[in-house]
């Protein structure tokens, strides 16, 4: 097996999807000194010049097969539906001793097509920043967006200890704390406390955006409470069309566990039972102010 380079600072990273993930990667590893040259890889011309205006990268190309050609480390900051192309992009010019990683939301899918595509996907660790907005493109970047946030990894039996341990620390210098979990098992939490909200949000402004009249636009009435719901009701729909459809088992588990609690909540509307309402409401704060107290309001 080859050697891994030496890595420290990562002399050539190579980021495909200079956007808000993969451009908050690069500044945050410039910040913290350890990568000497950056090149951003996408599809927007727009959106790679300002990524170079705004110190981002170095330099940048639309070739993903080029780009990779001389990398040290590179990192997936796509779409979850665009990584076989991409892998399948970049099989042929990989350096045999180059370290992939990635930043995908969904750990079994991102697996798979690294399974397929990649020559040695012992090189490829899977990782998942829990971080983000609701914003996307190189524009919303900022260095600071991993400090203190969970970075989990997903190695599987295939993946090299070596190159988890060095994986490990480049997420580390972003500021993430890092934890390692099987696969399956990120995808089915992440299900939970990530898909299913923001399927939840979407859902929510929907049937509310449908009951205008005449005279008033239901908005016209929100306040705090709506705008803290709904807020990741505007994050990408791309990107969230493309996570709930590579995690879709789990997801539609997670909307059944949904569909049980308000179906719950609505028999007990129609049965005018107080004590259910109050059981729900109060078990619902108690679990929500106890994952506050342990974590903080500013943790993912
Ligand atoms: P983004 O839209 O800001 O950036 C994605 C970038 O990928 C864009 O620059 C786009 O031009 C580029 N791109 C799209 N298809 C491509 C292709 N086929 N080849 C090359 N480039 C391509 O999105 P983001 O929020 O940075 O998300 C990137 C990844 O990170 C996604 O997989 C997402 O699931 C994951 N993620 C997002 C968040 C979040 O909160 N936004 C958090 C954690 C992980």
């Amino acid at each position: 097996m080859e050697m891994i380079k030496s890595v420290n600072p990562i002399k050539h990273l190579v980021v495909i999807g200079t956007g808000l993930i993969g451009g908050s990667v690069s500044l945050a590893l410039k910040k913290a000194g350890k990568v000497e040259r950056v090149t951003g890889v996408g599809r927007s011309r727009d959106n790679l010049v300002l990524a170079k205006e705004l110190g981002i990268v170095d330099d940048w190309t639309h070739d993903i097969a080029v780009a990779v050609a001389h990398a040290d480390v590179v990192l997936l900051a796509v779409p979850m539906t665009a990584y076989e192309s991409v892998f399948a992009a970049m099989q042929d010019t990989l350096p045999a001793n180059a370290i992939v990683t990635d930043a995908g939301s969904t750990k079994q899918s991102a697996i798979a097509a690294a399974q397929k595509l990649l020559p040695d996907c012992s090189r490829f660790v899977p990782a998942h920043p829990i971080a983000g907005t609701e914003q996307s493109g190189s524009g919303a970047a900022f260095a600071e967006l991993f400090e203190h946030h969970l970075c989990i990894l997903t190695p599987d039996s295939q993946t090299g200890a070596e190159a988890v341990q060095w994986v490990e620390e480049m997420w580390q210098a972003t500021g993430s704390r890092v934890m390692r979990m099987e696969p399956a098992e990120h995808d089915d939490f992440l299900a939970a406390v990530s898909h299913l909200p923001h399927l939840t949000a979407f859902a929510l402004v929907n049937a509310v955006r449908k009951q205008g009249t005449e005279q008033h636009q239901p908005f016209e009435f929100a306040a705090g409470g709506f705008r803290d719901f709904s807020r990741i009701a505007s994050s990408s729909p791309h990107m969230w069309r493309d996570i709930a459809l590579c995690n879709r088992k789990a997801v539609i588990h997670q909307l059944d566990a949904l569909q049980d609690e308000l179906n719950s909540l609505k028999l007990a509307l129609q049965n005018g039972d107080g004590d259910r309402l109050l059981n729900h409401f109060t078990a619902a704060k108690q679990a929500r102010d106890a994952w506050l107290a342990k974590h903080g309001a500013n943790e993912s």
